[in-house]
């Protein structure tokens, strides 16, 4: 098969013709339709985070099965499939509470522990497919469908995370980014007033036709300021916080309402400073959010295929031109999210 494989960190993709995969017990292949193409799989390429070379990256994928291995059931040749990005055991007690993300003996993630959609095909333990629901038009649309298992996902988690309810306010820290696109889309689904906190002003227009009634621009204001004039001086009621330096996780607490919650997810992860005073007087909730379950993942193709939310892909490239895509996720030019027409 044809597939992009990484050699080195921060080395450009080389388009080879590798061995095609094949199954054993308990894992199935799929022929791959379409891959996202989002940020952190370019800092795996980047070689910010280390990766065991060779390796095909890729998880946001469209597909089909065409193999399953044995003891497979449920799984049948022919069925249209997405992936989950984590490799998960399915038996510790994490796992058995529908919290897949926080396994116990977690083998890692698609396409950075094993090799993933950047390829014709790709192998996964059967239970990292996703079978997709009717109603997805994923022929036509392999690409738009490839990236909900984690740009419409993980914004539709962080909802249950924070608990959103209609006619809050949310400011999106990020909000021009890949996620954060999604995730004004996702807060507007919600029934959310959502105000988009970004540094890239050539983004703003983009957040505004995704849901946004307000946008903050950080490189040139008062972030916490601003969004307290937005609010008749009451703050948000949700900040989520998809950059995460240190700035932006003080900003986004300092941003908070009473009975505020924020949540980091992605970013730097950075160390921040909190006033446990101002928590305690405000009732806070500081927040984490680790990808979603597959549970989760279901639930929204679901609404994409009740037409409820779209994906926003605007750059879909072939394999040839995975190189000039990924220049332009590294330099923080792509509306919404990329990806690789491959099938
Ligand atoms: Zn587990």
């Amino acid at each position: 098969m044809k597939a992009l494989v990484l050699r080195a960190p921060g080395a450009p993709f080389t388009l080879e013709i590798v061995p095609d995969p094949v199954a054993g017990p308990g894992e199935a292949v799929a022929r791959v339709l379409a891959c996202g193409s989002g940020l952190t799989i370019q800092h795996y390429k980047a070689g910010r985070i280390p990766l065991a070379y060779p390796r095909i990256i890729g998880h946001e994928i469209t597909g089909e099965i065409v193999e399953v291995g044995a003891g497979v059931g449920g799984l049948a040749v022919g069925d249209a499939v997405t992936a989950y990005y984590y490799l998960f055991c399915g038996h510790c007690r994490m796992c058995l509470a529908n919290l897949e993300p926080l396994c116990e003996r977690s083998g890692g993630n698609v396409g950075k522990e094993c090799d993933g959609g950047y390829a014709e095909y790709i192998k996964l333990p059967a239970r990292n497919f996703l079978r997709l629901p009717d109603g997805l038009d994923y022929r036509a649309h392999p690409a738009e469908i490839g990236v909900i298992c984690d740009a419409l996902a993980t914004p539709y988690k962080v909802n249950r995370r924070t608990g959103t309810r209609p006619g809050e306010t949310v400011a999106v820290f990020g909000a021009g980014g890949g996620l954060g696109i999604h995730q004004i889309m996702l807060s507007r689904w919600a029934g959310a007033r959502v105000i988009a906190v970004d540094i890239a002003a050539e983004k703003f227009e983009a957040c505004r036709r995704a849901g946004a009634v307000e946008v903050v621009d950080a490189a040139h204001s008062d972030v916490v300021e601003a969004l307290r004039d937005l609010t008749g001086g009451q703050g948000v009621d949700v900040a989520v916080d998809y950059v995460s330096s240190s700035a932006t996780l003080e900003q986004a607490v300092q941003s908070l309402a009473v009975k505020g919650r924020m949540v980091t997810l992605g970013g730097a992860g950075k160390v921040f400073r909190v006033d446990a005073m101002q928590m305690l007087l405000k009732e806070l909730d500081l927040l984490g959010s680790r990808y979603v379950t597959r549970s989760e993942v279901l639930d929204t193709l679901a609404l994409v295929a009740r037409g409820e939310l779209w994906p926003l892909v605007t750059d879909i490239r072939p394999m040839a031109e995975a190189e000039a895509l990924h220049e332009r996720l590294e330099q923080g030019t792509v509306i919404g999210r990329a990806a690789l027409s491959i099938g």
